[in-house]
């Protein structure tokens, strides 16, 4: 089946229209009519080939909700109308320790990319969201929740997980003391999780007219980054830093707000490497860690913890025509918070 899509087709073109073929629906397959579609930072990092090489022409996008438009005879969880979502992953050897237990995004074979990643039959790379359709095995597609507005649902699929996960495993709650560094459309999910999960809620950022958002997003507090004297009147007073930020910044400073025990995670991707003194680690035995998104099963239990806290992503929907004016946004730090495409605009 042909869809309509938006892509790159080459290193340091714009975007456009393009239309290709989906694979035919295999027995465990299941076609999604995509509905909305985020815009994350991943995308303009691999796009703007930032991380290294890429498959052209490339169509970006996982955090995407659509509607089953068809299912292949083996599929036992999906049914045709039903909305779901798919993420940054729709495959993994399923064979490795990880898969078998269930932390498939953690592949040791590497999980396979919604998109820009060559199929594990060797046929093809995939293709991602930015798109009117997609095929995906059921394995890899969750259900979405009734009730949640599904343009603010989609980028729960990336920007959501990946900072329920790191909240979670690092025991986000009452009485701990959180710092989400950056709020775009990663940070600002991490407020609303902490905060859902009885944490005390902290932004880190160099936005100072983010302020007032962030505080109704629920932070507790609100820290501009500019001001140095941030770091020494925080001093040792956190035990969860989350780091989103899609650009160097020097841990060392961030470090030093860590209480004993306290981690900082990495879960932005700064292309660039960065340099940690030892002492900064030493002191109050620090440690620094990263989270990579969260398993399907995790997915799906954020997103129903989404639908029972009524949580969304504070989206501007917006056709696929402004996509390349959107990237250019982001980048400037100038979205509030997620951008999602509507796909019946592609
Ligand atoms: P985003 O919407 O652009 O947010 C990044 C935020 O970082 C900005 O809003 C800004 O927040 C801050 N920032 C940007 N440039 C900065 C600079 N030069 N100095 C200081 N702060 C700066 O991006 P996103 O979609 O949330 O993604 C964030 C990063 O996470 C990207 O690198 C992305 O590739 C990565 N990512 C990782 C995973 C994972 O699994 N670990 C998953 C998805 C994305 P303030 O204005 O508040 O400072
Ligand atoms: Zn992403």
């Amino acid at each position: 089946m042909e869809t309509r899509a938006y892509a790159v087709m080459a290193e340091k073109a714009e975007l456009q229209p393009w239309s290709f073929d989906l694979r035919s629906v295999g027995s465990h397959d299941v076609q999604i009519a995509i509905e909305f579609s985020g815009v994350c930072h991943s995308d303009i990092h691999t796009g703007r080939s930032e991380w290294g090489d890429v498959h052209f022409p490339c169509v970006p996008g996982h955090e995407i909700v659509g509607r089953v438009s068809e299912v292949g005879a083996g599929v036992t969880t999906f049914t045709v109308g039903q909305r779901v979502g798919v993420g940054v992953y729709v495959d993994s050897c399923r064979t490795c320790a990880n898969c078998l237990s269930g932390m498939s995004n953690y592949c040791l074979e590497g999980m396979t990319g919604t998109y820009n990643t060559p199929e594990r039959d060797g046929k093809g790379v995939t293709q991602g969201g930015y798109a009117t359709s997609i095929v995906v095995n059921q394995g890899y597609v969750v259900s979405i929740p009734d009730g949640l507005d599904p343009a603010g649902t989609a980028p729960l699929l990336c920007a959501g997980i990946t900072l329920y996960s790191p909240l979670k495993e690092w025991g986000a709650g009452p009485g701990v003391k959180v710092g989400i560094i950056g709020l775009g459309g990663l940070g600002h999910m991490g407020v609303k999780f902490a905060k859902a999960l009885g944490a005390h809620v902290t932004v880190l950022s160099h936005s100072a007219s983010k302020k007032d958002d962030a505080l109704a997003m629920g932070a507790d507090e609100f820290l501009l980054t500019s001001d140095e004297s941030v770091f020494v009147d925080h001093a040792k007073k956190f035990d969860l830093l989350i780091n989103t930020v899609s650009a160097p910044l020097d841990l060392n400073l961030y470090l030093e707000l860590l209480g004993l025990d306290g981690t900082l995670v990495m879960v932005g991707l700064s292309p660039e490497p960065y340099p940690i003194k030892a002492f900064s680690m030493l002191a109050q035995r620090r440690r620094i860690a990263g989270s990579m998104i969260g398993p399907v099963s995790q997915l799906q239990e954020m997103l129903n913890f989404a639908g029972e806290h009524n949580i969304l992503s504070d989206v501007e929907v917006i056709d696929a025509s402004y996509v390349n004016t959107s990237w250019d946004r982001v980048v400037a730090s100038d979205v509030r918070y997620r951008f999602v495409i509507d796909a019946s605009t592609f």
